[in-house]
């Protein structure tokens, strides 16, 4: 997959996408990061990529010749979605991530200041995107978490024992609890059946503990999950009604 990133902050990509599984991708060709920086394609001397709001207001806003001359000139004929980075857009979720990981390009505008103008909206980017109800100073660490997001879901960008599609959210629930060694830290033992080798009853408290930590922490998650009848079982363990009396009262 290629990914072409515009931006005012070119160095703000460096270290961030050259480190541990990114730059692994990278140097194995499952990925390629290309980060161009917007003020090179400023058209006047002074390289102005930005300007006072029109009507008044705070702050400044990015210009669209600059912009629309840089998704241009490195699309070229080329199709692929151009993508705004903008808290006004549809929000990132697993499914999105997944759907964008089948794209074989993407092109990401990172606005910054107070934002972007109106046009470059309207008539270049095909998509917006949000990484979440909050404003960030720019579109740049948006543009990161989605790269490290969709990267994932390339096939082999990450080993063979490790998969996307066990994580949170991309099986529709939160994955439970993890150990590694030692087997007890200060007093603090490992579940006896992660170790008991039987690997039926390992699934299945894996299972288990996905449903109780979703059902406690984000129910809304399981309206979207297709639930076993096992699992339906497994849940009314954990189910008490509303109105049920609690027993310590
Ligand atoms: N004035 C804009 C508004 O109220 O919608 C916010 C501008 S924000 C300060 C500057 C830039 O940061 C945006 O143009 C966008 O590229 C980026 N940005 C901020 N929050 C974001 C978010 N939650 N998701 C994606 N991009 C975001």
């Amino acid at each position: 997959m290629r990914i072409d990133i515009f931006t005012l902050f070119p160095a703000m990509f460096f270290s961030a996408l050259q480190e541990s599984i990114l730059k692994r991708a990278q140097q194995r060709g499952l990925l390629t990061l290309i980060v161009h920086s917007i003020r090179d394609y400023a058209l006047d001397r002074h390289q102005m990529t930005d300007d006072l709001p029109y009507g008044g207001g705070e702050g400044m806003i990015l210009k669209p010749e600059p912009i629309f001359r840089a998704v241009r000139s490195v699309l070229g004929q080329a199709t692929a979605p151009v993508i705004l980075l903008t808290p006004q857009g549809r929000p990132l979720k697993s499914a999105l991530v997944q759907e964008l990981a089948q794209q074989p390009r993407l092109l990401l505008i990172c606005g910054h200041y107070e934002g972007v103008d109106e046009r470059v909206r309207r008539y270049l980017v095909t998509d917006e995107i949000s990484i979440g109800d909050y404003v960030l100073t720019g579109g740049e660490l948006a543009a990161m978490v989605l790269v490290d997001a969709v990267a994932r879901f390339i096939p082999g960008v990450l080993g063979a024992a490790e998969s996307a599609h066990h994580d949170s959210y991309a099986s529709g629930l939160l994955e439970g609890p993890q150990y590694t060694r030692p087997l007890v830290f200060e007093n603090w033992a490992v579940p006896e059946v992660l170790v008991s080798g039987n690997h039926a009853r390992i699934a299945r408290w894996k299972r288990t503990m996905a449903l109780q930590r979703t059902l406690e922490r984000r129910p809304d998650l399981l309206e979207g999950v297709m639930l076993t009848g096992e699992d339906v079982e497994i849940l009314k363990q954990f189910h008490r009604p509303m109105d049920e009396p609690d027993a310590m009262e």
